[in-house]
């Protein structure tokens, strides 16, 4: 890559990998092993976990292979769901998030990203009520674990069973009813923006400033946004073969004091079907050029 302008305060520093953090999903296929394995032969130094991939391990195990490979954890995927006609189902989750941020802590995770759920036929209101009633139930334990949580806004394509939760602002709404704050000061509950979700909204760059300017600015997930995609979920696209323009983004979260890292998350039946060493080559090209 060369020197990209961001405005007119000058260059960014060149594109490097140093950021640059993989979800195990990406590469679907390879076991946290082989991820692991992967990511140090391709130069990454950071890997956010989902539960599937944490599964077969175990967290305890999981835990020392990260560290064992010297591998930063930003995040485990994913917790969430709060949603639910009954109160079992209600409590279920609360179960089910207690243990994940039990797995995060285990692991050295730094957050549990929340997609926050929905259920068909439940009026939006009502589910946004239940999620934040959730959120609140669990930060308590999130904040003497020492693990963080983020609100993952959803495309409103996902509103009717994945997340009443679809912009930056209803994600900081909530964010601003939760008191936890971490030893380091910073609120236990913010967000995770990811790009896929969030690029369409004309306050993407107000609301990312404002969620930097009170702490609330935890994750930040790359892929792309396809114009003709197959799949709602499994069709996602590698950065660079979309119309988001993710370095603009990048820039504003940067500039809203973000220093955390760009977590590459795709979700693609076609590419999960490649060899996946040569997938993440592809992976580390994309990220450098359009990141
Ligand atoms: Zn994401």
């Amino acid at each position: 890559g060369g020197w990209r302008t961001l405005d007119s305060r000058g260059p960014m520093a060149l594109p490097d990998l140093s950021r640059c953090a993989l979800h195990t999903i990406t590469t679907k296929p390879w076991s946290l092993e082989q991820c692991v394995a992967g990511c140090q032969q391709a130069g990454i130094n950071a890997i956010t976990v989902w539960r599937n991939a944490l599964e077969p391990y175990g967290a305890r195990r999981a835990g020392e292979i990260l560290r064992a490979a010297g591998m930063r954890v930003p995040a485990l995927c994913r917790g969430g769901f709060f949603p639910a006609v009954d109160a079992a189902k209600r409590q279920a989750a609360l179960d089910d998030n207690r243990r994940a941020i039990d797995d995060a802590a285990t692991i050295g995770a730094e957050m549990v990203v929340l997609v926050c759920g929905a259920v068909p036929g439940m009026p939006l209101p009502e589910a946004r009520r239940q999620i934040a009633e959730g959120i609140a139930a669990i930060a308590p334990h999130a904040c003497a674990s020492g693990v963080r949580l983020a609100i993952e806004p959803m495309h409103p394509a996902y509103a009717g069973d994945c997340s009443a939760i679809s912009t930056m602002r209803q994600a900081r709404l909530i964010c601003e009813q939760m008191p936890w704050r971490g030893r380091d000061g910073y609120p236990v509950v913010g967000i995770a923006a990811d790009v896929y979700h969030v690029w369409w909204d004309d306050a993407l760059e107000d609301e990312i400033a404002i969620a930097g300017a009170k702490g609330y600015l935890q994750g930040f997930h790359v892929c792309d946004w396809k114009l003709a995609q197959s799949d709602l979920l499994n069709d996602r696209g590698l950065m660079g073969e979309g119309c988001i323009d993710i370095a603009t983004i990048r820039g504003w979260v940067e500039r809203a004091g973000f220093t955390g890292f760009n977590e590459v998350e795709i979700f693609s039946d076609r590419y999960w079907q490649m060899d996946q060493s040569e997938w993440l080559q592809r992976i580390v090209a994309a990220y450098l050029a359009h990141v």
